[in-house]
């Protein structure tokens, strides 16, 4: 449904430029050995992911905008919704951002990729979604 968009790639950890391709050797995030273990080639368009050398350095700005984004929001659900004291609110921050950690590296890697990459209309041809 969201093929073609870059929202499409990044939640589903798909080639940048064919939505094809699997950026990661392993897609559960939570096998925690090789959560950085990516392919180096697009399987399917063969794009190179890493561009440059030390590329996905700059994914620490996103996932340091992504870790600030959830810690709000889970402060908003545990102070204001669940009616936490602050205590408590600070440990649910804090086990909520260590519990999706493995999510938020990837996902801003995914966006990290999405910046510098676009998707090519061309695979959208022929295919029906
Ligand atoms: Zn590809």
């Amino acid at each position: 449904m969201l093929k073609g968009t870059k929202l499409f790639s990044i939640l589903n950890a798909k080639c940048p430029v064919c939505h094809k391709g699997e950026l990661y050797v392993h897609t559960n995030p939570y096998r925690l050995g090789s959560i950085l273990e990516m392919h180096e080639r697009c399987s399917h368009c063969n794009t190179k992911y890493a561009m440059e050398p030390s590329f996905f350095y700059g994914a620490m700005y996103v996932s340091y905008a992504l870790g600030v984004g959830l810690g709000v929001a889970l402060f908003l659900i545990a102070y204001f919704l669940l009616k936490f004291d602050f205590l408590v609110t600070f440990f649910f921050i804090s086990g909520g951002i260590l519990l999706l950690l493995p999510i938020i590296i990837r996902l801003s890697r995914n966006v990290w990729l999405n910046l510098f990459f676009k998707f090519d209309h061309k695979y959208l041809k022929n295919e029906q979604y």
